[in-house]
C-alpha cells in the first residue's frame, strides 16, 4: 500500500510530480478515497468539458465517463481517442526520429541513439498539437501500450465505491488494429 501524503498531493495537483509516480500513485492501491476525490475533483475543474474523469493516465490525458457510460481515452482540449482499452497512441499523430538530423534536434551534440537501431516516437493530439508521450525503442519495436488500468476493480476493490456500469478488462488493441487494418 502506497501512503499519499499531503505534499505529494499537493506536487500531483500542481503537475510538478514526475508521471512515474503519479501512475504509482494511481496504479497502486488507496485506501485513501477521500483524497483522490479530491485530487480527481481539482483535475474536474481544470478541463473544459463535463466527463467524469476517472483517472489521469498522463498529464494532458484521461480516461473518463461519458453520458451514455462509455470510458474513453480523453485529451484536456477535449479531443476523444475512443475506447480506453485500445491503445490511443494509435489514433495520435506520431512523429518518429529515426535519422541523425532528427535526433540532432533533441539530442544536441556528441551522444545520442544509434538511428541504424533506435527510433523516438512522439505522439500528439490531433486536435491541439500536444506532445502526449514519448517513447524510445528499437527499430520496428510494436507501439507501446503505456497503461491499461483495470477501472472498475480500482474504483470497487481499492476505492469501495463501485461504477454504475462495468466493463470487460481486456486489451482491445489488437481488434482495433484487426478492423483497422485487415478489414
Ligand atoms: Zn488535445
Amino acid at each position: 500500500m502506497v501512503e499519499v501524503s499531503k505534499d505529494v498531493l499537493k506536487s500531483l495537483i500542481e503537475g510538478k510530480l514526475p508521471w512515474p509516480d503519479v501512475k504509482e500513485i494511481t496504479s497502486a492501491p488507496i485506501k485513501d478515497s477521500d483524497r483522490f476525490d479530491k485530487y480527481i475533483e481539482i483535475l474536474q475543474e481544470r478541463v473544459p468539458w463535463e466527463d467524469r474523469i476517472l483517472l489521469p493516465i498522463g498529464p494532458h490525458l484521461f480516461i473518463v465517463e461519458k453520458e451514455n457510460g462509455e470510458r474513453v481515452v480523453k485529451c484536456e482540449c477535449g479531443h476523444e481517442f475512443g475506447d480506453y482499452r485500445v491503445n490511443w497512441k494509435l489514433k495520435a499523430l506520431i512523429y518518429v526520429r529515426d535519422d541523425e538530423e532528427k535526433l540532432e534536434e533533441i539530442y544536441p551534440g556528441v551522444w545520442k541513439p544509434d538511428p541504424e537501431i533506435w527510433e523516438i516516437r512522439e505522439f500528439y493530439c490531433p486536435s491541439c498539437g500536444t506532445q502526449l508521450e514519448v517513447e524510445s525503442v528499437p527499430k520496428g519495436y510494436p507501439i507501446i501500450f503505456d497503461f491499461l488500468p483495470d477501472i472498475d476493480s480500482f474504483y470497487s476493490e481499492w476505492l469501495g465505491k463501485p461504477l454504475r456500469t462495468s466493463v470487460e478488462f481486456k486489451d482491445k488493441t489488437y481488434e482495433f488494429i484487426k478492423e483497422e487494418w485487415e478489414g
